[in-house]
């Protein structure tokens, strides 16, 4: 997941920081991409979440109420990335690794919503994995 800098053409590193949506929302951990280089600093959401968040950005509408939104809740590729950022290891393994964790989870999560006959629940959590599978 290595990527350069559009602007000078330095590396990138990922982070995860706060993003702030019409002055009213408060949206932690979205993934960005960082230029290593201080002077530019060039700053881009990861190719991958841009979705989640555009999607986020159109259920707020224009006039969102004030609050905060952790944005790994809301996108279950944040949520990863998240995950993953807090882990030392090989990139792209512990990518993997913790999607196949992931969705143990959720698997886990929907067996039991299944039980216990909650519909919300395993809508939800269907929907959950219909984004990671
Ligand atoms: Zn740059």
């Amino acid at each position: 997941m290595q990527k350069k800098c559009s602007r000078c053409g330095n590396e990138m590193s990922m982070m995860l920081r706060n993003v702030v949506y019409r002055n009213r929302v408060k949206i932690h951990n979205v993934p960005v991409h960082v230029c290593i280089d201080e002077h530019c600093a060039h700053c881009q959401v990861v190719d991958f979440v841009k979705d989640d968040l555009k999607n986020l950005m159109n259920d707020l509408g224009q006039n969102p109420s004030r609050q905060t939104i952790d944005f790994e809740q809301v996108s279950e590729l944040s949520n990863l990335l998240v995950m993953v950022a807090n882990q030392e290891e090989d990139e792209e393994t512990s990518m993997r690794e913790a999607l196949q964790l992931r969705i143990n989870e959720l698997l886990d999560m929907f067996l039991l919503a299944q039980s216990l006959g909650d519909q919300n629940w395993m809508n939800e959590l269907r929907q959950k994995l219909t984004q990671l599978i």
